[in-house]
């Protein structure tokens, strides 16, 4: 396992940093195409809530760079970030504009776009297979579980055959997987966990950002959360699985994230994600980082 600090610092020789960006975009699960409501876990803001918000994408990166450089340094390069909603949901001329316009700002090293397996189509594959001929592309996608039990509970909306199938494809046009991968979702155990992480694995993804599951305000989680229909990780529980799923994956492959943590101000659970010092802290000594 490598960690997306040193494996960043190996590929473009420095430390790099997100320029987040948000699209006005939604997503198949919500707009009634594949579902309605969206992923139990997931709030109105798409998982983009640490997105800037502006007019253009340039104007967006420019506020994302100019309030980390002063921490960052002259040294540091960045990576532009479609996070929120899903990234690829828009027609193949819109994606090919927002995409060219975000690795021609200045500073931006590589471009990162979050999406869903099903919303990649062979027009969209191909504006992404043109953009990762001139610059390093991570896609990153949802799997959160690969039980399709599961995907149905948490109202995921496509099969885990999709992800696999995507993986494939993107990995054909040369750009680098991320899978995003939860523990701790409504009736899963540890070996389901770790089926997710295997299939993950077996399918060819190159990098990994694991979350405990956290409950939001006005989710549909929230609800079932209320009425102790699920139960939420403790610390030392969820980096028990953690340390498991670690030790399956391959040498070269990148963790991006140990944990993830929802804005505070709609945060219902849990607790102990919100002492972000003390998790950071935590992590480091768990895994020698
Ligand atoms: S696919 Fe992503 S953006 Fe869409 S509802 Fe699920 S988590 Fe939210």
């Amino acid at each position: 396992m490598i960690t997306a600090n040193r494996y960043f610092r190996d590929k473009f020789g420095h430390k790099m940093y997100k320029a987040s960006i948000s699209l006005d975009l939604t997503c198949p699960n919500r707009d009634g195409s594949k579902g309605t409501g969206g992923c139990i876990f997931c709030s109105k803001g798409g998982s983009g809530e640490f997105s800037a918000s502006g007019d253009s994408v340039k104007d967006q990166i420019e506020r994302a760079v100019s309030q980390v450089r002063s921490k960052a340094g002259p040294d540091a390069g960045y990576i532009a970030y479609f996070q929120s909603f899903t990234g690829t949901y828009c027609s193949a001329g819109y994606l090919e504009r927002v995409l060219d316009e975000a690795s021609s700002c200045e500073g931006i090293e590589a471009i990162s776009v979050a999406t869903r397996p099903d919303c990649l189509g062979p027009d969209i594959l191909a504006v992404l297979e043109n953009l990762a001929a001139g610059i390093p592309l991570f896609v990153e996608l949802g799997l959160q579980t690969s039980s399709d039990e599961t995907a149905v509970l948490i109202n995921r909306c496509y099969k885990t055959g999709e992800y696999i199938s995507a993986v494939k494809a993107l990995k054909a046009i040369g750009a680098n997987v991320i899978t995003h991968i939860i523990f701790g979702l409504p009736g899963e155990d540890k070996d389901m966990m770790k089926d997710t992480v295997r299939t993950a694995v077996d399918a060819g993804s190159d990098g990994y950002k694991f979350t405990c599951l956290y409950v939001l305000k006005d989710t549909a989680l929230e609800k079932m959360y209320l009425n102790k229909e699920v139960e939420i990780l403790e610390m030392e529980e969820y980096f028990d699985i953690v340390e498991e799923a670690v030790k399956l994956l391959p040498d070269d492959a990148v963790v991006h994230r140990f944990t993830g943590d929802g804005p505070k101000s709609i945060l219902l659970a849990p607790e102990w994600t919100k002492n972000k010092r003390q998790v950071v802290n935590y992590i480091n000594r768990r895994f020698g980082l």
